[in-house]
């Protein structure tokens, strides 16, 4: 009898940490948590305007986080890096 019951992962390969996942994501002015460690910032054109994007790794789950800092736009804010 082999049962098939291997585990792929689904989705998302690192499971967010409980405080990870509160981040409210893609709003602007939504707070990180305590165990974030800030990283590297670069500035980025978006449209006519130069926005900061700055990345944070997590402590606890090692999530790399960036933050996006456009005072035009209201939907920027923490977004999980893309890496
Ligand atoms: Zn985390």
């Amino acid at each position: 009898m082999t049962a098939a019951t291997d585990i792929t992962p689904a989705t998302e390969p690192t499971p967010l940490c409980e405080p990870c996942q509160g981040i409210q994501r893609n709003w602007r002015g939504a707070p990180g948590h305590a165990e974030l460690r800030q990283g590297n910032n670069r500035k980025e054109l978006h449209g006519r305007s130069e926005v900061t994007i700055t990345g944070y790794f997590c402590d606890r789950c090692g999530a790399h986080w960036h933050y996006t800092n456009d005072k035009r736009n209201q939907r920027a804010g923490w977004s999980l890096a893309p890496d």
